[in-house]
Parts: C-alpha cells; structure tokens; sequence
C-alpha cells in the first residue's frame, strides 16, 4: 500500500504515462488529478467529484455483461483499502462504448494511517475506436464557454480541452496582433510531459511567421493548413538551433491541421490540431468542426477586444470630462473675482460720487481678456476635435512662407517667453514656400512652440526652418523636463499625457491635433527626447505643388547645423 503525505505531487512519474490513464481520487470523493488518458479510456473529462468510488455514467461489467453493484467497482474497492492488483476490466462509458482496460487500483494512505485516497491506473487492451465527432455538441460546448466569460484569453485553455482528446492528441491557438506579433495564447497536449515540452518549446522558440516552411503561411495566408510537423524532414527545414532539434524530435512528429481564426475579414491567428498517429488523417468534416470553431473563437475575440476598446474609450472620457471641466473652470475662477471686486470698487466709489480710476479697469479688463482667450483656446481645440472626429477638418491652402510664419509665431510669443525668463532663437536663413492652409499651420507651430515653454522648464527653446527639395522642415526644440521613450508614441493620441495634472495643467489635445492637421497636409511629426535632458519635435512637410523654381532658387545652402539626419 502506497503512503501519502501531505502535498506529494501523484506518485507517477509524467513521462511513464504516455498512454496511461491515471487518477488519483480522495477517500472524500475529491478528484485530485484525471489525466487526459483516463479521459480518453472512459471516455468523460476529468470530473471534479466522485461518488463511492463510481466514475460519472461509467459502469464496469461482469463478464455476463451485467454490471457490478457500485462498491465492487474497482476505486471504490480501493477507496476501501484493498489493493486491486492488475486485471482486465470491460467498461461501459456513457457514449454507449464497451471499453477493454487492463489497470490497478491502489489504496493511498495518510500520515494518521487511514486510506486518504486511491490510485487508478489503466492501459487499454486493444486499440479505441476513434470517438464519434459529436460537432453540434463541441460547438454547443464551445459557445457555452466562450459566452461565459468577457475575459476572453481566459477561455481559450478550456476551449482546447473541448477538442483534446476528442479531436487530436494535442491543440494550440496562436495569435496575431494587428502588428504581426505573434504569441501562444495557449496549449495543450494529452500527454503530461509532451504538454510541459511543447509549452517550453513555445515559450523558448516562439513561432515566428517570417521564417518560411512552418505554420507561418496560416497566419499570412489565412488558408487552412495540413503539414507534418517536428518530423526529420521538418526539423531539418525549420529548427533554429541545436537545441530546437533536440526539443522538437522530443515531442516527436504530429500530424497538424491548422485553421485560421478569421473574423471580419481579419486574421486574429490560427487554431492548430496536434495528432500523434501521423498516419491518422483529418478528415473533411473534422476540418469543417475545426474552421467553424476557429471562426467563432475569432468572433469572440474580436468581440471582446471591441467591447474592450469601447470600455477605454468610455473611462478615457469620463477621465477628459473631468480635466476639462476642471481646466474650463481654472480661467473662470480669476475672471469672476476680478470682475466682482471692480464691481464692489465701482459700487462703493459711485456712492461716494467719485470718478473709477481708469487703471483698474484697463487692469481688470486685461486679465479678463486673458482669461477669455484661454478659455476659447480650450473650446477651439475642443471644437477641431469633435471636427477631426467627424473628418471635417478642411483645408483651405494657399501659398505660404513656414519661415515668415515660424517668425510671426515666434514674434507673438516673446512677451510670455521674456515673463517666465525663457530665450526664443529662430534659425530660419532661407525663406521656404509652400502650399498650406495658414490658420492651420499656425496653430500647428503654436501647439509646439507653447509646450515647448510650458514643458521647457525657462531654458532656451530652438525654432529652425528649413527645406530639403519638396519637403520642409521645421524643428522645434527645448531642454526642458523631457519625455520617456515609453510615452512618446501615446502623447500624440487623443486625451493622453506624460505629466500629472496637479502639475501641469491641459487637455492632452494639443499633440493630436497637431498631428491630424500635420497628417492632412500629407507630413509627419516626431517626437525625440529625453527626460530631464529636453524635447525635440520634428515636422515634415510636403510642399505640395509649387513652381519648380522655389524648390532650387530658395532651398536651404547646403545641410544645415541643425540637421539631425532623419
Ligand atoms: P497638454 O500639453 O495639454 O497636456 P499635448 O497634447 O500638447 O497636451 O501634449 C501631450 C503631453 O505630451 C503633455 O501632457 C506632456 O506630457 C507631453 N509633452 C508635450 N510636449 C512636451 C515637451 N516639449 N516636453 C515635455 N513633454 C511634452
């Protein structure tokens, strides 16, 4: 009799198991482990109960073929403490199948002395017919469990469970995102040990779908697939190392069916069937269940990756609603006082007939002004927004000079820039023509140039201008407080920031509609920095159409000291 303590992993060994069925089932009634085998043997999946030693649905037959009363069963004579030594057993399984399984039952005792738990190991005596492909009710299933859950990764263990054994030894899904990475969301195999070796295989060498004679013409494809897999010949085509070999011919070769996981015209990846028996084809209507599958899956991913998206855009604006109607209030609050105290001045000074000194009210008027500028500055941006949204941002172009426009921006600038103590340099030799929309332009430069003092913690800030051929160029540059390399691609979308709003204030827009504007006159705009060391924003432009001769006569002399390379 086996002895059991406290936390012992089953007493097998993984690898011995390859076509044993195994299981290790609590005096309780708890199922600890039921391997796959044991799956296949009694044809249910791994139940979590048992009761009085009965697997679920599961009858063993006398050799009359009237089954035996349930405490003769061998677990449950196990579970009793007797030691059932190896026999040949007929069971019957609840898909109606007489089995032949030759196995042991073994009681387990624990640390007090009393049975804790038994051991069944069975080996089938002659091969099993190939289960009945019940398809309606695999898809049933998988709908089931996939409608279960809005964690939809979460679901896609289980989902292989549903085809593993039934379908094939082994089952990977692999997905793409929509920039061509590729990962293993999971796997599975019936076999312990080939499970845990292909998962390090996976995880070591992950699929890559550049390198050609794999699975890799699935995802680009988004055709089905029947190959031979970690087979010699497929070793020799795909192993990356020494090491890859080794662990491939571990496994040893599969028959592999490989379905896309399409929806909506996108492939989101592939499912994959693994088959040991390399001479057991798929058949037609396996793949037809499998592409089915594959397509739902997709449907749901997809489905829940939207419902994803939508929730962000949601929390996204709940989060924008709250900084701006905090950043509308700011300018509100000074106006109001000030507009209240001139009003108590102007009461109290007509009650005692004199005249309202005119100073202060140029002085009130001058913050009110100020004021009200920041406050339409706010409602403009987010008026181009609702307007960017709904793709009516029009341009109205005409030929332009960036170096006279930088000048002006740069010109209109000075005075906050001499308030906070921040040098303005313009490098701009050449004047540079081309064909955009004015209003639009400025406002570009503006975005940059005012982040570039609100971000450029007082040193000097560096506008350059130039061209090369038919693109300008305009650089804007500060040594302020910087950027991470981890927020330089978010900064540009809509509602994002690098900076605290207890710090900083803003709406998170200027750079998205920088960007949007930049990208309708056909350029780009890049962000370089590095914290604490300053920002570097790039802008190019194409010219657009303009008489050949601005493009030579007014083109830069030669490479510019500014000129980055890039
Ligand atoms: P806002 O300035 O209103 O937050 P923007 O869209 O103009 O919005 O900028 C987005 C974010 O990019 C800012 O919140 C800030 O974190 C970062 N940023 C923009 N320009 C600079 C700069 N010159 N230096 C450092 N950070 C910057």
């Amino acid at each position: 009799m086996a002895s059991l303590k406290d936390g012992d992993a089953p007493p097998l060994s993984s690898r011995v198991m390859d076509a044993e069925g195994w299981a290790l089932v609590e005096h309780s009634g708890r199922v600890v482990a039921f391997n796959a085998q044991a799956s296949v043997h009694f044809g249910i999946p791994a139940p979590t109960t048992v009761e009085h030693g009965r697997l679920p649905g599961c009858e063993w037959l006398r050799s009359d073929g009237t089954p035996l009363p349930s405490h003769e069963a061998p677990l449950a004579r196990a579970l009793a403490g007797e030691q059932v030594d190896t026999a040949e057993w007929t069971v019957l399984r609840p898909d109606g199948m007489r089995v032949r399984l030759q196995g042991t039952a073994t009681p387990v005792k624990g640390g007090d002395g009393r049975v804790a738990a038994a051991v069944l190991r069975t080996r089938a005596v002659e091969a099993l017919p190939a289960p009945l492909l019940d398809a309606s009710r695999l898809l049933a299933e998988a709908g089931a469990l996939l409608g279960t859950s809005v964690d939809a990764e979460a679901q896609l263990e289980p989902l292989l469970k549903l085809l593993v054994p039934t379908l094939g030894d082994g089952a990977l899904l692999i997905l793409m995102s929509p920039d061509a990475d590729v990962s293993v969301a999971a796997s599975l195999h019936v076999d312990a040990g080939r499970h845990a070796l292909l998962r390090e295989l996976l995880s070591r060498y992950p699929p890559d779908p550049t390198l050609p004679g794999g699975l890799s013409h699935v995802f680009v494809t988004g055709a089905v697939a029947r190959l031979c897999v970690m087979s010699d010949e497929h070793v020799t085509l795909t192993a990356r190392d020494a090491e890859h070999a080794r662990m491939m011919r571990e496994v040893g070769p599969h028959g592999c069916l490989s379905v896309p996981l399409a929806a909506r015209g996108n492939v989101l990846g592939a499912l994959i069937l693994l088959r040991a028996n390399v001479l057991h084809a798929f058949d037609a209507e396996e793949e037809r269940v499998l592409a089915e599958l594959a397509h739902r899956t997709a449907l749901y991913l997809e489905n829940a990756r939207l419902l994803k998206e939508a929730r962000e855009a949601v929390r996204q604006r709940d989060e924008f609603l709250g900084i701006a109607s905090h950043e509308l209030k700011t300018p509100l609050t000074p106006l109001s006082l000030k507009v209240q105290l001139l009003q108590k001045q102007v009461t109290v000074l007509a009650r005692e007939g004199k005249p309202v000194p005119t100073e202060r009210v140029s002085e009130t008027l001058e913050v009110v002004q100020r004021q009200v500028r920041r406050l339409s500055r706010l409602v403009d941006n987010l008026l181009d927004v609702s307007r960017i949204s709904a793709g009516r941002l029009r341009l109205e172009v005409e030929e332009l000079d960036l170096a006279s426009v930088a000048a002006e921006i740069l010109y209109r600038f000075a005075p906050a820039a001499q308030q906070q103590g921040t040098e303005l340099e313009l490098h701009a030799p050449v004047p540079v023509v081309g064909r955009w929309d004015r209003l639009r332009l400025e406002q570009v430069v503006t975005n940059l140039l005012s982040n570039a003092l609100k971000y450029g913690a007082g040193h000097p800030v560096v506008l350059s201008v130039d061209a090369r051929g038919t693109v300008a160029r305009l650089t804007v540059k500060d040594h302020g407080i910087g950027i991470a390399p981890e927020d330089l691609a978010r900064i540009f979308e809509r509602f994002e920031r690098a900076v605290s709003d207890r710090h900083y204030g803003g709406l998170g827009l200027g750079l998205y509609i920088t960007r949007q504007i930049v990208e309708a006159f056909g350029g780009t705009v890049l962000a370089q920095s590095e914290p604490g060391q300053g920002s570097t924003f790039t802008l190019e432009l194409p010219r657009g159409d303009i008489p050949e001769e601005w493009l030579t006569a007014h083109a830069a002399p030669g490479p510019t000291s500014e000129s980055e390379g890039g």
